[in-house]
């Protein structure tokens, strides 16, 4: 049996491959022509953040399960899978943790305007540290969380710890619910204008795609920070460089862009002071790789072995 490895998975996971059973492929060419060719006749693949749409799958003869390494599945065609009845599993349980910790790092980095000030003391200019006008702290500030699921969970409770509002649009998850975790649920454009920071956790699909744009920045206030660690294109990209340099708002912290790698013309790269951007690698701890890495390959064992783990597989309802 042969599993395939597209892009780099943690040794501790790949060590509980027993090697008796199954041939372990690593796939580093990640065009859609070698795909085609790498793939053909392997049983499982497990997959970081390269394409695999309805063209590649389809040449997959003896697929019987996807796994990513992750939990945003937009790179993979859920639907071709659905239709040939082929589970994608997610690692549901390894990443919030990491993902919220980094955007407590962007809040506390705008907030304190670290990059400017670290600049500062790096080019001998440590007494114009007083005329950095405008830090504040997180204390008692409004936050709006947008999407409540295990990382919007998982961020709630750091935020706890600076005694903010949190504040939760999340049209999915009651009242009640968001009510049991001390937060308070709120309409979407009323928690935009009150916000004094915003983190984007849900997922991308057609109804999230340009949730933010110009109008919603317009908005906000002129001292907001947003943040999206979620994916690119769910806050409008042009968007936010525009509000970015009238100063509609007060900064960004980006870890996912439209396109990624963003293109070495794009206004992205040489904007504002008040944009930090980080190479989608939230979820790049060590301990979180090590995590994501097991949970791929036991995905894909469990379910070759008879043993599904349900709650990881998106697309459950074709299994029963
Ligand atoms: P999750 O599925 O646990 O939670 C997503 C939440 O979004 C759910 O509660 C859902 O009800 C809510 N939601 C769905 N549509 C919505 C809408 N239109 N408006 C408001 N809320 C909506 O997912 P998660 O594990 O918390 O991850 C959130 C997103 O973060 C993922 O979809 C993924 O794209 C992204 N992510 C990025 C990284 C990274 O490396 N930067 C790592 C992990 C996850």
């Amino acid at each position: 049996m042969k599993i395939a490895t597209i892009g780099e998975i943690h040794e501790e996971g790949l060590k509980l491959i027993p090697k008796n059973k199954f041939d372990i492929i690593k796939i580093t060419d990640t065009s859609p022509k070698a795909l085609i060719k790498n793939l053909s006749d392997v049983e499982a693949i497990a997959i970081r953040t390269s394409n695999l749409s309805s063209d590649i799958l389809s040449e997959c003869k003896n697929l019987k399960i996807v796994s990513r390494h992750g939990v945003g599945y937009d790179n993979v065609d859920i639907n071709y899978l659905n239709k040939k009845n082929i589970p994608l599993a997610i690692t549901a349980t390894s990443n919030a943790v990491s993902v919220a910790e980094h955007v407590l790092m962007m809040m506390l980095s705008l907030s304190r305007k670290l990059i400017k000030c670290n600049s500062l003391v790096k080019n001998n200019l440590f007494t114009e540290g007083e005329s950095i006008s405008s830090t504040y702290e997180l204390y008692k500030k409004n936050i709006l969380i947008l999407g409540f699921g295990r990382i919007g969970k998982v961020l709630q409770k750091i935020c706890h710890g600076f005694d903010m509002n949190i504040y939760v649009y999340d049209p999915f998850i009651s009242e009640k619910d968001i009510n049991s975790y001390n937060c308070k649920k709120i309409e979407f454009m009323e928690g935009i204008e009150i916000a004094d920071y915003i983190s984007i956790h849900m997922p991308l699909n057609h109804s999230t795609k340009n949730l933010i744009t110009k109008k919603e920045l317009e908005k906000m206030k002129n001292t907001c920070f947003i943040i999206n660690t979620a994916r690119g294109g769910i806050l409008n990209q042009k968007d936010l460089i525009w509000a970015l340099d009238n100063k509609v708002i007060g900064g960004a912290g980006l870890d996912v862009f439209t396109d990624e790698p963003p293109k070495k013309a794009d206004p992205i790269l040489i904007s504002s002071n008040n944009l930090i951007l980080t190479p989608h690698n939230s979820a790049l701890t060590l301990e979180c790789r090590i995590r994501m890495g097991i949970e791929t390959i036991k995905n894909i064992i469990s379910f070759i072995e008879g043993k599904p783990i349900y709650s990881n597989i998106i697309n459950r309802e074709i299994l029963t």
